[in-house]
């Protein structure tokens, strides 16, 4: 079902409840007021006959005449009845001829006790009163008639209420429908747009409205989702790319080495050392490979990632003795600036492998961007975080560039001569966003680099 239609039932049902519990209170309220009202003055002509038939000593032969009058100025109200009975139960007075009038003992009884009672015989409806004379006799009275002007009344109360209803109901469900379709018209604009928007035209918006209402941030919000989507489009896009052209390179340096190769006859010593230089190709081939898919990796790491506590100097001095072992000329000092009273503030919620990444790369970057091949790590922490300082003394970051260094594939214009392919600290940063910490970096040019991982420990 359409929420246009869904919202216009739902407006039309309370609509019809709030209508419906009105005209019920309206119509008992009605029908109250004019029982009532019909009651008193049946008890006033009653009483007033009564009245008229004792104290003004009406005789016998006046009784006719009062019955005339009685006729003629309770007419009005449709009195069928007004009898009077004295103490003995006896009918002193009837307002209308008939041959014999019995009237319920037990309900003369009933009134002589309560003095007063209005009950109902079908349309009619009846008042007993107690009427005392000046001599102190007592005698009921009562006064029976339909209220037919307060039932017509009535009726046209309840035709009026009815037909309103008729009327309000039809009203709202056509009200309802257009209304909610204006409301929901910007929704199904969206909608349309939303259609045509492929992975192709990520560039176009979708129309914000008057930028205020729900909707208008709902448009908002989507647009934003499509700027992160074009963002992470692009990101792909010159990840691929540039991995490829990463990959192409040392390929056709291969290529041409073994063209370059066949092209004459060689002895088994030049033949030996083409391989040999096959090899070192390879090798950093391999290293590249290894790269992307480190980086690949870590970018779908964080869902399926196995943290545990993890030692960081631990890892640190892990990461010092893979170094050393691959570069025999490098030299790493690992100093901490204060013994942890507990083992906790060097211990991580983390995953080994990718912290290990971390650091060796990082210890690799000091070691291989400064002439000395040398690197100082320093472990501090607080109530809250582990801190790790990578320092070197080497080439270090023109000042416009340090922040690119993080992206895939960035290297910086003074770090052309080196070795490397510029994947290294874009996997840490991300193994770093994984493990809720943050790496930053201080450099001048030609007096070197300070790098700092920030940790949550334990
Ligand atoms: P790679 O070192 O393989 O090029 P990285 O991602 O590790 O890739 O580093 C990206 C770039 O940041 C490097 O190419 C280099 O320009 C710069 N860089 C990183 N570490 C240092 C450092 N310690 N000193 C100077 N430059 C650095």
């Amino acid at each position: 079902m359409q929420i246009r239609t869904k919202i216009a039932i739902q407006f039309t049902i309370i609509i019809a409840c709030i209508l419906i519990i009105f005209s019920l209170a309206v119509y008992y309220t009605s029908e109250n007021f004019r029982k009532q009202e019909f009651y008193n003055r049946l008890h006033d002509r009653g009483i007033l006959t009564a009245q008229l038939l004792k104290e003004l000593k009406i005789t016998e032969k006046d009784k006719k005449k009062l019955r005339d009058a009685n006729k003629s100025i309770l007419g009005k109200l449709n009195v069928e009845k007004v009898l009077m009975f004295n103490d003995k139960d006896e009918l002193v007075y009837a307002s209308y001829e008939a041959d014999s009038i019995l009237y319920n003992p037990g309900f003369l009884k009933d009134v002589r006790q309560k003095k007063y009672i209005e009950t109902s015989d079908w349309d009619n409806q009846v008042t007993g009163s107690l009427y005392i004379d000046e001599n102190g006799k007592s005698y009921v009275v009562i006064a029976e008639a339909t209220d037919i002007y307060g039932r017509e009344k009535l009726q046209n109360i309840r035709d009026t209420l009815i037909t309103s209803f008729v009327i309000g109901i039809t009203l709202t469900i056509i009200l309802g429908i257009i209304f909610a379709g204006q409301s929901l018209k910007p929704i199904a604009g969206i909608n349309e747009e939303i259609t045509n928007i492929t992975a192709y035209n990520l560039k176009q918006k979708v129309n914000v409205g008057n930028n205020k209402d729900e909707i208008a941030q709902l448009a908002n919000n989507f647009n934003k989702m499509l700027e992160r989507l074009e963002t992470s489009f692009e990101l792909q896009k010159s990840f691929v790319s540039n991995a490829s052209h990463e990959l192409r390179t040392p390929l056709a340096a291969l290529k041409s080495e073994i063209q370059i190769a066949l092209e004459n006859e060689r002895t088994g010593d030049e033949y030996k050392n083409i391989l040999k230089s096959l090899l070192t190709d390879t090798q950093r081939l391999i290293q590249l490979t290894n790269g992307l898919l480190q980086l690949a990796k870590s970018e779908n790491q964080e869902n399926n990632m196995a943290l545990k506590p993890t030692r960081i100097d631990e890892i640190l001095f892990k990461a010092q003795e893979e170094i050393l072992g691959l570069n025999a000329d490098y030299r790493i000092a690992v100093d901490f600036d204060d013994i942890p009273d507990d083992d906790k503030w060097v211990t991580v919620n983390g995953n080994e492998a990718l912290l290990l990444t971390v650091f060796t790369n990082l210890l690799d970057n000091a070691c291989k961007y400064s002439m000395q091949h040398e690197a100082e790590v320093k472990i501090r922490f607080d109530e809250k975080q582990c801190i790790v300082a990578v320092k070197d003394n080497g080439i270090g970051i023109p000042e416009s560039e340090l922040s690119k260094i993080f992206e895939p594939f960035y290297r910086t214009h003074n770090a052309s001569g080196y070795r490397g392919h510029g994947i290294g600290l874009s996997v840490c940063r991300r193994i770093i966003d994984i493990h809720q910490g943050k790496i930053e970096v201080q450099s001048e040019v030609g007096k070197g680099s300070v790098f700092e991982v920030t940790l949550p420990h334990l």
